[in-house]
């Protein structure tokens, strides 16, 4: 928890109860939350839009990631290596979004050679949750 503080401090962001416990749960899980999704791990009852205002404020400072979904929905991720390109699944039963392992390095060596323009990596199908569940 203390660590979170002085990542945010390093940012420029001050430290408030909502904000360490948005984060804590971001950093503890490999998944990417929507707004709703957030509010939901923190209980339901905190204000949405605060939420949102978090969230955006810590991509604004590359703190974590944002993932446009196929449905246009936008998921945030906190990814330990910024600068590594991570596919994502994307449950088409569920709806959930989470990440994959980081690509090799030589493969992002390759492909810093070129211009990218777009690196989207969403795989998409029925996740090992939904799966045990037989839903
Ligand atoms: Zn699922």
């Amino acid at each position: 928890m203390e660590d979170l503080a002085v990542l945010l401090k390093q940012r420029g962001i001050r430290s408030t109860r909502l904000r360490l416990k948005v984060l804590q749960i971001l950093v503890a899980s490999k998944n990417a939350f929507s707004t709703t999704e957030m509010n939901t791990s923190l209980g339901g009852s905190e204000d949405r839009s605060t939420i949102y205002r978090i969230l955006s404020g810590f991509y604004a400072e590359g703190i974590i990631e944002r993932i446009v979904g196929v449905d246009g929905g936008l998921r945030y991720v906190y990814l330990p290596q910024s600068l590594s390109i991570q596919p994502s699944f994307r449950c088409s039963k569920c709806g959930s979004v989470s990440c994959l392992s980081p690509l090799p390095s030589s493969y992002l060596e390759e492909i810093q050679r070129h211009h990218l323009d777009n690196a989207v990596l969403v795989f998409s199908g029925t996740c090992s949750d939904c799966l045990r569940k037989r839903v």
